[in-house]
């Protein structure tokens, strides 16, 4: 039988890095969805693509020729033959994705790639803002990994009330995920999906917590 792990929560909840560890401990595919979103917003502003125009996303989102690798142990994601692996990871793209993230075309089309990749996979973690409850509902296990907003930015090496730029970040965040939450609701657990706050919790207690909620 399938393993699906499903695992939602906002940004800086160390959601990707624990993720991926639970995928190798579980001997699992790997899926960061949070990647394809940002893939397909890179490519848009490369593509000079009007990011207010929703019917123009969406066909470059249709169109997209989308790699994006399942193995825990490599970060690969090529747009058309580019390797934006690191680039997606940059401010401009985490600022411009929420016009992807909130255009509900672009959302059907990655939903519908999300699964086709998770149904490819005897066992899979998948992780993002909406996998527990639109693009896995049936995962055997679903999780919205939490934590505070103090230790999420804390996390980035950053302290609350801190340097200018301290601050901004965590406007940005904050900002961030207001604008994410218009679309999808990661910050309250839906029936079923097991709430996980690792605000106190460190890197190897948080991934063993996720795999004792895994093993039942
Ligand atoms: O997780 P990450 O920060 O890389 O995600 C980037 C953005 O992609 C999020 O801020 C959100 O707008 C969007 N996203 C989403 N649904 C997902 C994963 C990510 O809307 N399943």
């Amino acid at each position: 039988e399938q393993l699906v792990v499903a695992i939602d929560g906002p940004s800086g909840s160390g959601k990707s890095s624990v993720s991926r560890e639970a995928a190798r401990r579980l001997g699992a595919a790997y899926l960061d969805t949070g990647a394809m979103y940002r893939a397909v917003t890179w490519h848009c502003l490369d593509a000079g693509t009007d990011l207010h125009d929703a019917a123009a996303v969406a066909a470059a989102v249709r169109a997209a020729d989308l790699f994006i690798s399942t193995d825990p142990d490599s970060e690969e994601v090529l747009i058309h033959g580019t390797d934006v692996t690191r680039t997606i990871r940059e401010p401009f793209v985490s600022e411009a994705v929420s016009a992807v993230a909130t255009n509900l075309a672009a959302r059907e089309e990655l939903v519908r790639r999300q699964r086709a990749l998770i149904a490819g996979h005897a066992r899979i973690v998948a992780e993002g803002r909406d996998i527990t409850t639109v693009v896995a509902p049936e995962a055997q296990a679903r999780i919205l990994l939490t934590a505070s907003e103090e230790a999420r930015l804390r996390r980035r090496g950053l302290q609350l009330g801190g340097g200018q730029s301290g601050e901004d970040l965590h406007r940005q965040v904050v900002a961030r995920d207001a604008k994410d939450s218009t679309v999808t609701n990661f910050t309250t657990a839906s029936d079923g999906v097991v709430t996980l706050d690792s605000s106190d919790l460190d890197f190897e207690q948080t991934v063993q917590a996720v795999l004792r909620v895994v093993a039942g």
